[in-house]
């Protein structure tokens, strides 16, 4: 669950690691992110950011559903959680992969209190909605570090699937070229954001014992979930 096209990419190994291991993997976007930009019109950009998700999930083999919120304009509270409940209940997860609620800018912490508010009320059949309810309520996991800033206490080995993680990444492209723009030669800003990228899940791998791994929090603090990770 997150609030723009490119935030699945902190999560995109294991939704890789997923899909490969013959589950299904769906990327909800609260937004299409028309705001990410400095000189592309939004309904230009909502346009180009929709066909980079496209074919970044089309690569990672993972479905891609989008709400329609405003970007840098998510809700607050009711109207996110009650979107959210319905899409628990559409899709029945198992596992959800969000933004931690209390870190971040606004649209990502609002998204990770949903994502987490939505769990429980999902299961409850008394909580009427279009949708019947869906029991067991999934579990929640939140980005950890550097994203938000929290220790992890659950890793997955991604090692395997860095490649599709990068060619993944790479189809983003206004986005990272915009911050690139002012300073230098874009390409090489981009080459030098996909290192620091990489270097990233290589020192989570490090923490891990593995060569490349992905790093959640677990919502309840424990592992209640764990063998439902690939
Ligand atoms: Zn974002």
């Amino acid at each position: 669950m997150g609030a723009h096209p490119d935030d699945e990419t902190f999560a995109s190994g294991t939704l890789a690691k997923y899909v490969d291991r013959g589950h299904r993997a769906t990327i909800v976007h609260a937004t299409r992110g028309g705001k990410g930009h400095w000189d592309i019109p939004s309904y230009e950009l909502r346009q180009i950011r929709t066909g980079e998700m496209t074919k970044a999930a089309k690569i990672l083999g993972a479905e891609v559903m989008f709400l329609e919120f405003e970007d840098a304009s998510v809700p607050q509270g009711d109207t996110l959680r009650e979107a959210f409940v319905d899409v628990y209940r559409k899709l029945k997860p198992d596992v959800v992969l969000s933004f931690h609620p209390l870190v971040g800018r606004d649209d990502h912490r609002r998204v990770g209190e949903a994502a987490s508010d939505a769990s429980l009320k999902s299961s409850l059949p008394l909580h009427v909605t279009d949708l019947p309810s869906h029991r067991p309520e999934p579990c929640i996991y939140f980005f950890g570090t550097p994203i938000s800033g929290q220790e992890p206490d659950t890793y997955i080995d991604i090692t395997d699937y860095m490649d599709v993680k990068i060619k993944s990444f790479r189809q983003h492209a206004s986005q990272w070229q915009e911050w690139g723009k002012t300073p230098v030669d874009q390409g090489d800003f981009t080459e030098r954001l996909i290192e620091r990228y990489t270097h990233r899940f290589r020192e989570l791998g490090r923490k891990a014992g593995v060569g490349y791994a992905e790093a959640f929090i677990s919502r309840s603090g424990r592992k209640y979930a764990h063998d439902l990770f690939p």
